[in-house]
């Protein structure tokens, strides 16, 4: 599960929306041969898996869970959308990289909004190793940030976009907080906020264990409600988080 975790948490959309620079790491994609390859799509109830036919199986096994994806997030968020997703998985790092972003480029899936409209861009590498639970969770985070774009201003605070999204991805999984955040300690003493450096994994943890404490406050609606209110904010106060409170539930929770 660490290994999940680790790969989940580097799934950002917003980030790359706001034009937050992160820490740029190496790109480790091998190589296709693109001679032999052509321009696959896939079509489901919910939307359309593209890849290159080299990379079948892995579209094939994100086409085959879109629609439960889909669903799943659509079930939580009682609010208009599409409910629908078109998802890429970029046969290249060069294409991945024209779609994402440098920075971007070693997350396993990335929301993009562009002159195409939204799309889930899906790192193949790093996607291939998932087992479908894996994946599901990978797609519900960043469908999660699809279906919310309209929502969420660019000022909206990251804990909370991308703990929102993890929220949403998680539910109904049946993980523990602690498998689902492995690195988590209990002495937090502040909101998170490095999103891009090296504590990015543990930022994404804190900001999933900030809901899951909310969710024991406010209950599931209630979790939606406080993202669907402040995520529309131009400014949203620290202090709306009991930082204290947040500590105490951890200790309760994870020790
Ligand atoms: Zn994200």
């Amino acid at each position: 599960m660490k290994h999940l975790r680790t790969l989940l948490a580097v799934t950002v959309a917003m980030t790359f929306l706001l034009g937050v620079s992160v820490a740029l790491r190496p790109v480790e994609l091998q190589p296709t041969a693109t001679t032999h390859c052509n321009e696959a799509v896939l079509t489901a109830a919910s939307g359309t898996v593209s890849s290159s036919s080299c990379d079948g199986a892995l579209a094939s096994r994100v086409s085959g869970l879109l629609d439960s994806s889909v669903r799943d997030v659509a079930d939580i968020l009682d609010i208009s959308w599409v409910r629908r997703v078109d998802v890429v998985v970029p046969a290249s790092d060069t294409e991945l990289v024209s779609l994402v972003g440098p920075a971007f480029a070693d997350m396993a899936g990335v929301a993009i909004r562009d002159g195409s409209g939204q799309r889930v861009i899906i790192n193949r590498v790093r996607a291939s190793t998932l087992s479908d639970v894996e994946l599901s969770v990978l797609l519900r985070h960043e469908i999660t940030h699809v279906a919310t774009r309209d929502l969420t201003t660019d000022s909206a605070p990251l804990w909370l976009v991308e703990g929102f999204a993890d929220w949403v991805a998680f539910h109904g999984t049946g993980l523990s907080l602690r498998q689902a955040a492995p690195l988590l300690k209990s002495d937090v003493s502040a909101l998170p906020v490095d999103f891009g450096g090296s504590g990015r994994d543990l930022a994404y943890q804190q900001a999933y264990s900030i809901m899951v404490y909310l969710q024991s406050r406010l209950g599931e609606r209630g979790v939606v409600d406080f993202f669907l209110r402040h995520a529309s904010l131009s400014a949203v106060d620290a202090g709306v988080i009991d930082v204290a409170g947040w500590r105490e539930f951890l200790k309760t929770s994870i020790g």
